[in-house]
């Protein structure tokens, strides 16, 4: 996509039902009527989220964004794709799949999500990797966008901020040379004070891990779509300053192998 100019882009998801090419026929109508150039395909989104969905699931919503994007770009109109979440926004009564053997996050207070895996896990980072590269691969999108969900804060019911599993924990250690438990862990990280070297760990460790993950997910796009930039939603962003994020090296890692740093911000 030319991101020299400026587009007008509507989100939309198209839900894999008997209604999927009314809509479809809608949303062309509605995209010439109202000078929408671009719009953002969307999949398991909010109330039709059924949490980290299987390959097979994937597949049925693959096909009718599919015939979309067939339908939009016949008529000029260009298409980027958004599957709502990464590591996903919160639990909201959703639980892992039987065979989703994925490591939850897990709050300061060692409260375990169901539905959020810690960007850590070796397995969810397989699937999420075949899942995105089915999605970019069927559907040859311009960009592909990373949702907000992309953080370490805000997956409720968990609270506060970071992951305290025993994968971060290792990490923690590793870093100070120590072999904490999560309380004594915790309890150092939160003294009141200036920064002290076990919260130096966690704030490395946050950017680290994050634009690890940010990296991981533009190589897996970029294998498979090498034209196609990745961007990311970053509301908040005073939030995620507080978990450390280093901005220049994730829009590094976003837009490697000469793509373009893309953030859409979040306008409330
Ligand atoms: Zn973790």
């Amino acid at each position: 996509m030319d991101y020299s100019v400026y587009h007008n882009c509507l989100r939309i998801q198209i839900t894999p039902d008997e209604w999927q090419d009314e809509r479809i026929e809608a949303i062309c109508k509605h995209c010439a009527e109202y000078g929408f150039d671009n719009v953002m395909l969307m999949l398991n989104l909010e109330e039709f989220h059924c949490g980290h969905i299987s390959i097979e699931e994937e597949k049925k919503w693959i096909a009718v964004l599919k015939k979309a994007a067939a339908a939009l770009r016949e008529k000029g109109i260009t298409v980027s794709v958004n599957n709502w979440i990464e590591m996903g926004h919160a639990d909201r009564g959703r639980q892992f799949a039987a065979d989703q053997q994925f490591t939850p996050m897990v709050d300061p207070y060692g409260r375990a999500a169901t539905a959020v895996p810690c960007p850590l896990c070796k397995n969810w980072r397989a699937y999420f990797a075949e899942y995105v590269t089915l999605l970019c691969k069927e559907l040859e999108p311009d960009t592909y966008w990373i949702e907000d969900d992309f953080r370490l804060m805000n997956h409720a019911p968990l609270r506060s901020a970071g992951c305290f599993c025993d994968l971060h924990m290792a990490d923690y250690n590793k870093r100070l040379g120590t072999s904490y438990t999560r309380e004594e862990f915790v309890k150092k990280l939160l003294t009141l004070g200036p920064c002290n070297r076990e919260r130096r760990a966690w704030l490395d460790s946050n950017r680290d891990v994050m634009v690890g993950l940010a990296d991981e997910i533009a190589k897996t796009v970029k294998k498979v779509c090498p034209n196609t930039d990745v961007a990311i939603m970053t509301s908040g962003p005073e939030q995620h300053c507080m978990e450390a994020r280093d901005w220049p090296a994730l829009f590094e890692a976003l837009s490697q192998d000469g793509g373009h740093k893309i953030n859409r911000i979040h306008l409330p």
